[in-house]
């Protein structure tokens, strides 16, 4: 029988996405499957329900109907990512249905205990393995560059000068120095619109693969004097380092800090708190009007006075800490999630049916939960699970 995919409006206070848009259904028609959509899931993003019509899903009227006609339900933020709302779907879910979204799940076991105890198979976006036939399903690099693009956004916006050099008539205009600390893929896109504006651009990285990409961009790559030779893992991303490395490297930063007008940072390690970069101190001795904009809020923070939503001033320099970037601009990260999740789904389905094979490296890397086990090696370490779950098939 097709398998019948659904689309939930998302209840995440103040999400704006939807996980499928009418253009990536073309790619669904030709899996066999059939759509269904929440009535208005699309409208935030800019998505009226004719349109997914037109490409021929039906629209349905409630959540449960929903949860109730589909086997596969598509989200952008599945329970571990929206833990209070997203707790009022697991009453709506049915044994051996496949949900797939983000859902932070090297941080929320308890989300992934809920599901597995639903019984239900949970394929977690965030897990997506960065291997080259995944790429086109790597939903943290669509929204990465999405959030890259608005912090540059947001440090011109609330910048007291203009980031571009002008001669004119009234004289000339300084160009604004920038610098972005982390050049992962939200780092360099925020390189690339700072320099679109016109700004001066360095990037620092500890990965030391990072200068070539930086430079590619025309920006400086800035070099401290650290030992980073072992800053970088196999999968191509930062690694935690002790906290002396860190100590050395604020002290580092300090200065050339003290020389930006615009400090975007964006420094990560997968499933930890970010790292501390930016102190109290760091900040105050930035020129007043200067601007900090942590991309990493979200995971706490790369500087010590981030409030996570919220934008503080420490003698003259405006701190922002914004969460959920990528929902400031729904539609364009619509588009790409729901291509990145349409992608994924095509490379599920078989002859119009779903099919988990455990033995694939994609299924095995991202499924979390299934017949009612978190079968995760990494979650069930976070969870204390160290016995191999019963049913390994
Ligand atoms: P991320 O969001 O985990 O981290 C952002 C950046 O912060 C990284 O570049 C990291 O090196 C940097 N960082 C961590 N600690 C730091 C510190 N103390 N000081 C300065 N910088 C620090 O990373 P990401 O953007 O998701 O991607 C990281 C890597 O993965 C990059 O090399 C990227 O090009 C690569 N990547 C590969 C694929 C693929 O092959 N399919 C897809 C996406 C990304």
């Amino acid at each position: 029988m097709a398998t019948t995919i659904g689309v939930v409006t998302e209840s995440y206070p103040g999400e704006h996405r939807v996980a499928l848009v009418p253009s990536a259904l073309s790619v669904l028609n030709k899996t066999g499957t059939e759509v269904l959509i929440q009535a208005g899931a699309g409208a935030a993003a800019g998505f009226p329900d004719s349109e997914y019509t037109d490409k021929n899903a039906r629209i349905m009227a409630s959540r449960a109907e929903v949860f109730a006609s589909a086997q596969v339900i598509l989200q952008v933020r599945s329970l571990g990512a929206d833990p209070d709302r997203g707790r009022a779907d697991l009453p709506l879910m049915r044994r051996g249905q496949v949900i797939i979204g983000f859902g932070e799940p090297l941080t929320a076991g308890e989300a992934a205990s809920a599901l597995a105890g639903r019984g239900v198979a949970f394929l977690a976006m965030e897990l997506m393995p960065r291997i080259t036939r995944a790429q086109s399903m790597d939903a943290l690099s669509s929204m990465a560059t999405i959030a890259g693009y608005k912090a540059a956004l947001m440090a011109a916006d609330s910048l007291p000068r203009m980031m571009p050099m002008l001669m004119t008539a009234a004289g000339t205009v300084t160009p604004a120095r920038v610098l972005v600390i982390g050049a992962g893929v939200a780092g360099l896109q925020a390189i690339a619109t700072s320099r679109r504006l016109g700004a001066i651009v360095s990037g620092y990285d500890v990965r030391p693969a990072a200068k070539e990409q930086v430079e590619s961009l025309g920006a400086r790559f800035v070099v401290l004097d650290l030992e980073t030779s072992t800053a970088e893992d196999k999968g191509g991303y930062a690694k935690a380092m002790g906290e002396e490395f860190y100590a050395r490297q604020r002290q580092l930063l300090g200065d050339v800090l003290a020389e930006q007008n615009v400090v975007i940072t964006t420094a990560a390690v997968p499933g930890k708190k970010a790292p501390v970069l930016i102190t109290r101190e760091m900040v105050r001795r930035m020129a007043p009007g200067s601007v900090l904009v942590d991309v990493a809020a979200e995971r706490g923070g790369n500087c010590e006075i981030t409030i996570p939503g919220e934008t503080v001033e420490e003698a003259g320099v405006r701190v922002a800490g914004p969460l959920n970037l990528p929902a400031t601009i729904p539609y364009h990260a619509s588009q790409m999630y729901a291509r990145n999740v349409a992608t994924f789904l095509k490379y599920l389905v078989k002859d119009g049916a779903i099919t988990l094979d455990r033995n694939d490296e994609i299924v095995r890397e991202t499924l979390v939960t299934y017949e009612s086990d978190v079968v995760h090696p990494r979650v069930r370490e976070l969870l204390g699970l160290v016995s191999e779950p019963q049913h390994v098939h």
